[in-house]
């Protein structure tokens, strides 16, 4: 792909601090020159609020013709109301893998020197939303019930792409987290498939190892160090990755890439944070580490890199940080000094 070509690609700010940490991703990305032609479209809450749908068609057509999203956190209501957006995202552009990165930039912290990738299966298991209430005695939810499914071919997918991306990016080895000695079918057939898969394809290429989830969620505080590339279904996936996301400083630190055959969304980890919407106080971290990974994607590293270096010296040699990492900083403070430093090296 040549430097001055537009890339085509969907923006979606987003709800709560979504449009304030994707104003601040776009005012650095545009200081770095990153090549991205933006169709700004609204979803969630905003979608709701804009036009009654909260994924309006004009979003999704968007997406359907780019193929490449950045998308700010969008509210899911709890409980009743609509299904989550997210969710229908996933499913509709078949966004199979959910890569999240937690990598230490703040030396110094409870856990240093933290270099974790969890990979979490995003179309099956228990989101497939098959859920319903069977009423008893006039009570409407006496009985709550849901149905996780996983696939063969699901299952084969995910791992693959785990022990792919492990074997690219020079890792060790990939860990299988299950809980298999419960849920012997559901989470069963993916444990079965991953040792199949390393057993045929993998064996001499990546180490491989199982542990099971509550273990891992335990070893993960104990010793995350001893982990590299983990792999898993959805729910846990989902609760695991706020888990590595608090051991390098929170949140706002988390990115996250949804990929699939025909589609990518890049966004943060986090949600649309409504207790400090509005405040301009939110890290924009999160983002700008998604957008990093949407550069990496398009064969941009070379942007990814700088961002994720200009990241890296703001907070750690001009100290410049927001409230959630200690520091005095709003979004804006921030996201000036970051754009102040990108100016300042060329
Ligand atoms: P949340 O991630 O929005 O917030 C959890 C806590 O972390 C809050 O105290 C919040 O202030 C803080 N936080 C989050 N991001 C931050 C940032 N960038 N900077 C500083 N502090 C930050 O989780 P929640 O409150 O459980 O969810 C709020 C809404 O977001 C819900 O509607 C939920 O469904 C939605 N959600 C969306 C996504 C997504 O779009 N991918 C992910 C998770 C939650």
């Amino acid at each position: 792909m040549s430097a001055q070509q537009p890339v085509p690609a969907t923006l979606i700010p987003g709800d709560g601090i979504g449009p304030e940490i994707t104003e601040a991703t776009l005012q650095v990305l545009a200081a770095l020159g990153a090549p991205f032609a933006w169709d700004r479209q609204i979803a969630g809450a905003a979608g709701v609020a804009a036009c009654g749908e909260p994924l309006p068609k004009a979003c999704l057509d968007s997406i359907h013709r780019t193929q490449l999203a950045l998308k700010g956190p969008l509210e899911t209501p709890v409980g009743g109301g609509y299904r989550s957006v997210n969710v229908q995202l996933r499913e509709e552009f078949k966004l199979y893998a959910n890569l999240r990165p937690a990598r230490t930039i703040i030396p110094g912290g409870r856990f240093d020197n933290i270099d974790l990738v969890l990979v979490r299966e995003n179309n099956e298991g228990l989101y497939m939303g098959y859920e319903h209430f069977i009423p008893i005695d006039g009570d409407p939810h006496a009985v709550g019930m849901s149905t996780g499914i996983n696939t063969r071919q699901g299952c084969r997918r995910i791992v693959r792409f785990a022990f792919d991306y492990a074997i690219r990016k020079g890792r060790k080895k990939v860990t299988v987290v299950h809980k298999a000695n419960i849920m012997k079918a559901l989470t069963g057939i993916f444990l079965e498939t991953a040792r199949q898969i390393h057993a045929d394809e993998y064996k001499d290429r990546i180490g491989f190892e199982e542990v099971i989830v509550d273990a891992c969620a335990m070893k993960l505080v104990m010793n995350p160090w001893q982990f590299d590339v983990l792999v898993t279904t959805n729910l846990f996936g989902d609760i695991l990755s706020d888990e590595i996301a608090g051991l390098v400083g929170g949140l706002g630190m988390a990115p996250g890439a949804n990929i699939g055959e025909h589609a990518a969304i890049f966004e943060a980890v986090h949600g649309s944070a409504p207790d400090i919407a509005g405040k301009g106080i939110a890290n924009p971290i999160a983002l700008m580490l998604a957008a990093a990974m949407m550069l990496d994607h398009i064969g941009r590293a070379d942007i990814g890199n700088r961002l994720r270096k200009t990241i890296d010296e703001t907070l750690n040699v001009d100290k410049v940080r927001t409230g959630d990492l200690g520091g005095q900083a709003g979004t804006g403070e921030f996201t000036a000094a970051l754009v102040k430093r990108i100016q300042a090296s060329g």
